[in-house]
C-alpha cells in the first residue's frame, strides 16, 4: 500500500501525436512534471491531501498551456470566465467557484470559499469581491490571454457551437481543464479541478468542473474524483458523485467503478472525457474515453509517469 499518492489531469480530448510536435510534448510533459513536484513536496512532508491538491492545480492554472487561470479559452463574447471546485474527503466540505473572470487562481478561490464562508458555490461578480475581501490575486485580461486559445476562438467565433479546448484543431475535440486527487500519510483524500471551461461557450455558461459530484467529489470512504471532457454529459450522468456510489452501495474497486462511469455510462450520452481517481487505500486510476489525455501520476512506492495519448 501506497503512504501518499497524487494524480493530476491536464484535460482530455483528441490528442494525437500525429498533431504534436517534440517541443510541444517535451513542453507538457514539463508542466505535469512540475505540478507533480509541488504537490507531491506537501505529500512527502506529511501535509495534507487537500493541500497536495490545491499545490498541484495552482502550478497547472499558472501554465499558459492548461485551460484553466493562465491561458483560459475564450467565450462566445470574447471573455475568459473560469469555473472551479474543491472537495475533502475527511470532512466532507467543499468550495466552488463559477464564471469568475480576473482571479489568478479560482482554486484558491474554491478553498477560500470552503474555508470561510458558509456557502459551498460562488459565482461571477459576487464571486470576485470575496475574493478581493479575502486578499486573493487578481489578474488584468491581458494575464489570461493567450495567442493560442484566442486563434481557436476565432476559428469558431459567430459559430453557435462549444468545443472542448483541445478539440479545437478545427473539428476534432480537446478538453484542457486540470484537476488533481491525492492520499496523504494520514489515509485522507481530496480532488481538485478547474477550467476556462468550452472555447465559444455562451457567457454564463458554467460546466460539470465547479459542480459538486459532476465534475469533482471526495469521501474518505470511497473516493476522490476530478473530471475533463464535454462537462453537459458530465452533469447530467452526475458523473464524479456517481463512481462513488457504484464504490459505496455496489462494492465496485476505483478502477470497476470509474471504467462503468467513462466506457460505459458517459459513452451511452455523448459525453467524451476522462477522469483521474484515488481511494483511501492508496489505489489510483486514470480512465478516459477520449484519444487521449495530460496525466499524472505519483506515490511512495516510486510510481512517477507522465503520459498523454492512450
Ligand atoms: N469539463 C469542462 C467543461 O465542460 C471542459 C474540460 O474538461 O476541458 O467546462
Amino acid at each position: 500500500m501506497s503512504k501518499y499518492t497524487l494524480v493530476i489531469h491536464g484535460g482530455a480530448g483528441t490528442i494525437l501525436k500525429t498533431d504534436m510536435t517534440d517541443e510541444k510534448e517535451l513542453a507538457y510533459h514539463k508542466a505535469l512534471g512540475e505540478a507533480l513536484d509541488k504537490g507531491a513536496e506537501v505529500l512527502i512532508k506529511g501535509g495534507s491531501a487537500i493541500d497536495a491538491v490545491r499545490a498541484a492545480t495552482i502550478s497547472l492554472e499558472d501554465n499558459i498551456l492548461f485551460n484553466a487561470g493562465r491561458g483560459s479559452v475564450f467565450g462566445k463574447d470574447g471573455r475568459q470566465e473560469m469555473d472551479a471546485s474543491i472537495m475533502d474527503g475527511k470532512t466532507k466540505m467543499a468550495g466552488a467557484v463559477s464564471a469568475v473572470q480576473h482571479i489568478r487562481n479560482p482554486v484558491e478561490l474554491a478553498y477560500t470559499i470552503m474555508t470561510k464562508s458558509p456557502h459551498v458555490m460562488l459565482n461571477g461578480k459576487g464571486a470576485y469581491d470575496f475574493a478581493v475581501l479575502n486578499g486573493l490575486k487578481t489578474e488584468p485580461d491581458e494575464y489570461f490571454f493567450s495567442e493560442f486559445r484566442h486563434n481557436q476562438w476565432k476559428q469558431m467565433q459567430g459559430s453557435d457551437e462549444a468545443a472542448l479546448d483541445h478539440n479545437v484543431i478545427i473539428k476534432d475535440k480537446k478538453f484542457g481543464t486540470v484537476g488533481a486527487v491525492a492520499l496523504d500519510v494520514n489515509g485522507n483524500i481530496a480532488a481538485a479541478t478547474s477550467t476556462g471551461g468550452m472555447t465559444n461557450k455562451q457567457f454564463g455558461r458554467v460546466g460539470d468542473s465547479p459542480i459538486i459530484g459532476a465534475g469533482t467529489y471526495a469521501n474518505n470512504k470511497t473516493c476522490a474524483i476530478s473530471c475533463t471532457g464535454h462537462g453537459e454529459p458530465f452533469i447530467r450522468a452526475v458523473t464524479a458523485y456517481d463512481v462513488s456510489c457504484l464504490m459505496e452501495y455496489k462494492g465496485l474497486s476505483l478502477e470497476e467503478a470509474m471504467t462503468i462511469v467513462v466506457h460505459d455510462k458517459l459513452m451511452k450520452i455523448d459525453g467524451e472525457g476522462g477522469m483521474i481517481g484515488v481511494d483511501a487505500k492508496g489505489n489510483a486510476a486514470m480512465v478516459f474515453n477520449s484519444e487521449g489525455m495530460y496525466r499524472g501520476m505519483r506515490n511512495s512506492n516510486g510510481i512517477n509517469e507522465v503520459r498523454i495519448y492512450k
